[in-house]
């Protein structure tokens, strides 16, 4: 029988199977994304601490099984973290369904995710702590981009490395640069480019590198920002996330 292996991990998707098993999918911090099956979970509260739904952070244990995608999951049990305090908030609901939602959609099964596990793990418990808002959002869109392998570039342009100022009125996010150009280069951003305050790219810059605890207070992207955003994503999913319209029917700007 493969050895019992464990690691720090988010549930992010779950559903019932059978009449007590549950088919569960986690961001885990030393396997990246893993899908299992765990057995009996409906019943045993021994084995299962924790029931496994969305949110939860726990330590999972699992055996591999020679063939076949899903994993055998063994036990889990309550994580250093408790599960974010999204209840009676509809705000943090939506927010932290979209987090998850994104974190599965940028990630594939058993390839290396450490740094997106991270990234998801301190934005939760940032949104259990606070309240949702458009910054932690932009922050964590930034981050887990970055995380999977697309840093954009919002503190200087993509073709001549001028840093905008706010007295530049208005940059070009260019999608194929996955960056903006500055005011000067625009004749070298192709027709569809976002047009940014410049205030915006400086806010989503500083974004870039915030802590989320810090992220909750700085000044957001703003409305041009999340469009920047939004349309980048599109250019990279191959599906429109469900949790979005929610999330952008809620969070106001
Ligand atoms: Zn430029």
């Amino acid at each position: 029988m493969p050895a019992e292996e464990s690691t720090p991990a988010i549930v992010i998707r779950a559903r019932d199977y059978s009449e007590s098993d549950r088919i569960v999918t986690l961001l885990t911090r030393d396997f990246g994304k893993l899908s299992g099956i765990a057995k009996g979970a409906k019943a045993s509260r021994r084995r299962f601490e924790r029931k496994l739904e969305p949110f939860s952070h726990v330590t999972l244990y699992f055996r591999r099984r020679p063939h076949g995608q899903l994993v055998f999951i063994t036990r889990a049990e309550r994580g250093e973290n408790p599960p974010p305090e999204l209840e009676d908030d509809l705000g943090k609901i939506a927010l932290g369904s979209y987090m998850i939602e994104l974190a599965d959609a940028l990630t594939t099964e058993e390839a290396e995710a450490a740094e997106a596990y991270l990234v998801l793990a301190n934005a939760l418990e940032t949104l259990g702590r606070g309240a949702a808002a458009t910054a932690l959002r932009q922050a964590y869109e930034l981050r887990m981009l970055s995380a999977a392998g697309f840093g954009l570039e919002f503190a200087r342009c993509r073709v001549c490395s001028r840093v905008p100022e706010a007295e530049d009125g208005a940059v070009y996010f260019v999608v194929s640069r996955g960056g903006i150009v500055c005011v000067r280069c625009r004749a070298n951003a192709p027709e569809g480019a976002v047009r940014l305050a410049a205030a915006n790219a400086i806010a989503l810059s500083g974004l870039c590198t915030a802590r989320f605890d810090e992220a909750t207070v700085l000044p957001h992207g703003g409305r041009d920002g999340t469009v920047a955003l939004e349309r980048f994503f599109a250019s990279i999913l191959d599906r429109k996330l469900r949790s979005v319209e929610f999330l952008d029917s809620l969070l106001e700007l």
